[in-house]
């Protein structure tokens, strides 16, 4: 390949950037990954500490069949490390005037739940009757479970649940673009609920895939994801490097890199920035024809996330479950829970349990940044109240996200789509902020961005 130090380069070494330069490097691109960080995983980083197995960002993961990522899970050593989530982590708390509820699964259940007043209860079961929304302006989050399903759903089942997966508010999200499923399933099927029965009758039917239903995780938690990864790249990826400029020229690009304080050029035919959407924004920011304002436009969420470990005997819950969440009507300092050690093996010493507390999120920026003596006394405080924990932690750690979940707000397809158009040749984006925040979602984004590359024209090499 003349003239050029590689054919692609990507930019950026968690789930996206690492499956875009997989994807290329199986079709035979000469491809370089570079990470500014001194390991790759980006969110996706396990730590050990005094016995206790951490996970800084993601616990764990759900894969469909037809997602890109399910092949990687077909890897002999990853799908040998494979540990699907324990039978209790079906059940899921959601805390009630100052108490945990596990969330039903059975129709008995339903009936019965304390989360729900009879009236609730009602509009739930209600929901097939509902018109259909076949048409209109983009609505948020609240506005579609509201109209739906009623108001305690919304404030019970459905803002937890946001919680925990977007540390955000169903106020502020656009439900078309955060939970697409849901608009599809009324325009389709006329309700949530007839659309849930087709959903889960065709999931009956399809063949499965490397991984497993439901969630799982590793042997040696979400990192083992990473380096099956990493081994699979070789030589072809660079840590500790920082890209900080960007430069398009009249074929191909030029970037500029700190390596050991020390600055390199690089040229490459092709381009993936598989960043974050502010940091692509910063790359862009000198191209006047580039997306880097509407890059900047997408809103984050702080996360801080919060490690106790205890004898079991200082907890009187029996922690039989994924975790519990916290809504915003109940006021709690916390987000939520996850009872890390009930739900897979080995991720806390014989004898202890390992909690992992979420604070911050997009309704508690304040907390999110508390300090740590605070945090401490907060996390435990709210321990004692809504699990009965007592005495001292044995083990406590605090990890930060200032900047960790992307927000789907309202008009953010719309973002997303002009920020693809704006894009040059050659260049393509990557990253959890295009098409969904989880795992599955983000590496499909890679591939996503290296087809696109490819289907560009030019043979590679
Ligand atoms: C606390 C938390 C909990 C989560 N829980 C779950 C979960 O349970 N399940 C799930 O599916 N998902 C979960 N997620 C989401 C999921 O982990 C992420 O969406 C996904 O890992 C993001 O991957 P990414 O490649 O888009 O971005 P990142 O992982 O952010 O990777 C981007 C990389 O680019 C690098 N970079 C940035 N700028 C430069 C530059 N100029 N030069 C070189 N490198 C650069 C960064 O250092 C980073 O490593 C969670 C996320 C967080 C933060």
């Amino acid at each position: 390949m003349a003239g050029f130090d590689c054919d692609t380069l990507v930019v950026g070494g968690g789930i996206s950037g690492l499956a875009a330069a997989l994807t290329l490097k199986e079709k035979g691109v000469d491809v370089r990954l570079v990470e500014s960080r001194g390991y790759l995983g980006g969110a996706v980083r396990t730590v050990r500490d005094q016995g206790y197995l951490l996970e800084f960002g993601p616990n764990s993961l759900m894969v469909r069949p037809e997602d890109a990522l399910d092949t990687v899970l077909g890897d002999p050593d990853l799908s040998s490390a494979i540990l699907p989530a324990s039978t209790v982590s079906k059940n899921r708390y959601v805390v009630k005037s100052g108490k945990p509820f596990p969330i039903p699964l059975s129709p008995w259940t339903f009936l019965r739940t304390p989360l729900l007043s009879w009236r609730g209860r009602l509009d739930v079961l209600s929901e097939w009757r509902v018109p259909a929304r076949t048409a209109g302006p983009e609505e948020t989050l609240s506005h579609f479970v509201r109209r739906r399903l009623g108001e305690e759903a919304l404030q019970y089942f459905v803002d937890p649940f946001v919680k925990g997966v977007y540390a955000s508010h169903p106020d502020l999200l656009s439900v078309d673009a955060s939970f697409p499923l849901l608009v599809r399933m009324e325009r389709e099927h006329g309700s949530l609920f007839r659309g849930g029965v087709k959903a889960f009758l065709k999931r009956r039917k399809r063949p499965g895939g490397f991984a497993p239903r439901g969630i799982f995780s590793f042997s040696g938690g979400m990192s083992d994801l990473v380096e099956a990864m990493e081994k699979k790249l070789g030589e072809d990826v660079g840590t500790n490097v920082d890209v900080i400029k960007y430069t398009r020229l009249e074929e191909g690009f030029r970037v500029a890199l700190m390596y050991d304080e020390t600055e390199y050029y690089m040229t490459s035919r092709r381009l993936v920035l598989a960043t974050s959407a502010f940091h692509a924004a910063d790359l862009l920011e000198g191209d006047p024809d580039g997306p880097s304002a509407e890059l900047n436009s997408i809103p984050y969420a702080p996360v801080t996330v919060v490690y106790a470990g205890f004898s079991r005997d200082q907890v009187p819950h029996p922690l039989d479950g994924f975790g519990l969440l916290c809504p915003t009507a109940e006021n709690r300092k916390v987000l939520g829970v996850i009872f890390s050690s009930s739900l897979f093996p080995g991720r806390a010493p014989e004898g202890k349990v390992l909690l992992t507390v979420f604070v911050g999120g997009m309704t508690g920026q304040k907390m999110a940044q508390a300090f740590d003596e605070d945090l401490e006394r907060i996390v435990r405080k709210e321990l004692s109240e809504l699990l009965g924990v007592t005495g001292t932690p044995e083990f406590f750690r605090i990890h930060r996200w200032e900047k960790a979940i992307p927000q789907f707000i309202l008009g953010h397809g719309e973002t997303v789509k002009t920020i693809r158009k704006k894009l040059p040749p050659g260049l393509r984006l990557a990253g959890n902020y295009l098409e969904g925040i989880s795992i599955a979602r983000a590496f499909g984004s890679g591939v996503r961005a290296a087809e696109e590359l490819l289907s560009e024209g030019a043979s590679p090499g």
